[in-house]
């Protein structure tokens, strides 16, 4: 069986694929205020394009893939694709990360298709910050659809937060009585400064200190896990809470990630400006042995840190990547 390996060393057996840049939220962690133009049609990978390249992954021994985006929900057949992408020999998860606002409706379908678990995004309990972080009143949609997605066995539900210092940082305590109701895992994630003159960082450490004035005085780290995630078990609790710390405590030397971009690039890191273009190659006639000499040679060369611990700024906003 195929294994991946970057240059110094990194096994990476995890593709995390964004189907579409759109979104129906402007979350101004992940879209500037003035919004984004979004790519052209033709711009973006096909459904059969994305099944041959996360089937070359899966021939070099990538097992786990997570659809993303923009909002993978908003994309029109998305559902037979996961449902191929369920069947690609080799592959063991598929995972989708959304914004809630259209699971009520989708989550059966999801399970149906194949879909192993979701996260999440949810960065507020407060329905008026809630329209202020994403331009849309949907919190009460977003919550009933995690519910949904708790009743047919998408789990176990990670539930992402944001944490904006000056924002919402005054919920984490909320956010963390949630997990005790409820088995989901909440965790914790450090803004990214996406662009320059940003200051909303608020560290895991300083999450850390309120949760302990709270009286969340014994969390119990839970031990193994390839995920960023530190996650802690709260005694007498049915969920479980963890921190992603991408600045304060960078995790770049456990990585086992690749992104593929809804334009088709291959990005080996997140916070890299580094990314290497597939979609015209493939349109081209790429050869499979190519596609697979390709993605060998971007891995290799995936970056050791990423840019925000050298200090730059990043060439692409969230809803382009694909978080
Ligand atoms: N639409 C889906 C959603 O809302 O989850 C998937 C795409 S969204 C870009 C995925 C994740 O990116 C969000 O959960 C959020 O955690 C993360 N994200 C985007 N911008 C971020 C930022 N500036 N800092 C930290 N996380 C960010």
């Amino acid at each position: 069986m195929a294994e991946l390996f970057d240059g110094i060393g990194r096994h990476i057996h995890y593709l995390r694929v964004a189907v579409t840049d759109r979104c129906n939220f402007r979350c101004r962690y992940c879209m500037p205020a003035c919004g984004v133009e979004w790519l052209e049609h033709d711009d973006i990978l096909r459904y059969e394009e994305l099944v041959r390249i996360i089937g070359a992954f899966a021939r070099l021994g990538v097992d786990k893939v997570r659809i993303t985006g923009g909002e993978p929900l908003v994309r029109k057949g998305l559902l037979p694709f996961l449902q191929e992408v369920v069947g690609i020999p080799g592959i063991k998860e598929v995972g989708l990360t959304t914004n809630g606002s259209f699971l009520e409706e989708y989550a059966h379908l999801l399970k149906e298709a194949g879909v192993s678990r979701i996260n999440v995004s949810l960065d507020t309990l407060d329905r008026e910050r809630f329209i202020k972080l994403t331009g849309q009143d949907k919190l009460a949609q977003v919550l009933a659809g995690i519910k949904k997605a708790q009743k047919v066995g998408l789990t176990p539900i990670k539930i992402n937060m944001v944490v904006m210092k000056g924002f919402n940082d005054h919920e984490i305590v909320d956010m963390a009585k949630l997990a005790m109701d409820h088995p989901y895992q909440i965790r914790f994630i450090e803004y990214m400064p996406f662009r320059p003159g940003e200051n909303y960082l608020f560290t895991a450490a300083e999450m850390k200190q309120q949760l302990v004035a709270a009286g969340f005085t014994k969390l119990i780290p839970q031990l193994g896990g390839s995920c960023p995630a530190k996650i802690f078990n709260i005694p007498d609790s049915k969920g479980s809470i963890g921190f992603i710390t991408p600045i304060s405590q960078h995790f770049c030397s456990s990585c086992n990630r690749i992104r593929l971009t809804p334009d088709g690039y291959l990005k080996p890191c997140l916070l890299s400006n580094d990314e290497y273009p597939l979609r015209g190659s493939l349109r081209s006639g790429m050869s499979d042995k190519e596609l697979l000499e390709k993605i060998k040679q971007v891995v290799w060369n995936k970056p050791k840190h990423h840019y925000l611990a050298k200090g730059e700024k990043s060439d692409r906003g969230m809803s382009r990547i694909g978080g």
